[in-house]
């Protein structure tokens, strides 16, 4: 029997992949992967639909959500894994995130119509599935609009952190990100952690021991962004602090280019062993799996 495949990092269009949570579940049973985990940013409103359609296609559904969380360079991103029901707690917490959003994103739009390129909230509503709604959603705008050419140079030029129409948005602190997720009994992991330029394996070390503290379990060791080199250097460092490997591609259809579900971008394959170790660890912990 060929090895079974997974994908554990997925968006849809609940947040800013281009897919419903439907269309996604059946993209990844036509691929034939055994599990996803829909890891929608700040929202868990694709999750139930997502379910649904993988019991009835045969595929395993991890409940996931990705947070961002404060850096000294940035924002750092989480995943939480096997996430429970909606809890009253945790829809606090992301409404408090979706505020800070709807804020960011109207400071950025009147940056952009200072620079000559005007956007009303509800044209770039139009352009998103209504619930996360960020700069994805802009730079779908924007290119509609014709100010710029690409979604890529959108960010480049204006979205992107150091874009002239960048605007940061108010994030939780490491900690209080970890401690929420962990809260909710969510296997916590760290999020591409070489995504960011400025990542280098000293800070990753201290950040991972820091972390790890607050109830950080696994990171996220395989994913569309990462080099063999880097691969290499995330399984020394889980090995070091003892966390748990996760993968995914962070497919977000066609808002993301170059990046196929299951796949990433083309080599990626993250064997279902990867699932079957967090499960363990879970079971061994007595949490739901
Ligand atoms: P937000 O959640 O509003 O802060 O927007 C961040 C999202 O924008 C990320 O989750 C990515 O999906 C996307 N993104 C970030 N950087 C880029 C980039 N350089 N090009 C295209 N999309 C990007
Ligand atoms: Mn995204
Ligand atoms: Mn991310
Ligand atoms: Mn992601």
């Amino acid at each position: 029997m060929a090895s079974r495949i997974i994908d554990l990092h997925t968006h849809s269009l609940a947040s800013d992949g281009s897919d419903s949570p439907v269309a996604l579940v059946r993209k990844a049973m036509a691929k034939g992967l055994a599990a996803i985990a829909l890891t929608d940013h700040d929202t868990m409103a694709g999750l139930e639909e997502a379910e649904d359609e993988a019991a009835r296609a045969g595929i395993e559904l991890i409940r996931g959500i990705e947070l961002a969380v404060r850096d000294e360079f940035g924002e750092l991103h989480l995943l939480g894994l096997f996430m429970p029901r909606l809890s009253e707690g945790m829809h606090a917490a992301i409404d408090t995130l979706q505020r800070s959003r709807f804020f960011r994103n109207q400071a950025m739009l009147d940056v952009l119509a200072t620079m000559g390129m005007p956007m009303t909230m509800d044209e770039v509503c139009e352009h998103s599935g209504k619930v996360a709604i960020g700069r994805p959603h802009i730079a779908l705008t924007m290119k509609s609009k014709g100010y710029v050419p690409s979604l890529r140079e959108a960010f480049e030029r204006y979205l992107g952190w150091g874009g002239s129409a960048f605007v940061p948005r108010t994030l939780p602190s490491p900690e209080e990100g970890i401690r929420l997720l962990r809260g909710q009994g969510a296997t916590v992991a760290l999020a591409h952690p070489f995504l960011s330029k400025r990542m280098t394996v000293g800070r990753l070390d201290a950040v991972l021991g820091e972390f790890r503290q607050y109830g950080l379990r696994a990171i996220e060791v395989y994913h569309s962004s990462h080099d063999m080199e880097q691969i290499r250097l995330c399984i020394r460092l889980a090995d070091k602090h003892e966390l748990l490997l996760t993968g995914g591609s962070d497919y977000h259809g066609a808002n993301k280019e170059g990046v196929t579900l299951g796949a990433g971008a083309g080599r990626l394959r993250i064997p279902y062993a990867v699932l079957e170790k967090l499960r363990e660890y879970r079971r061994s912990r007595g949490l739901p799996v």
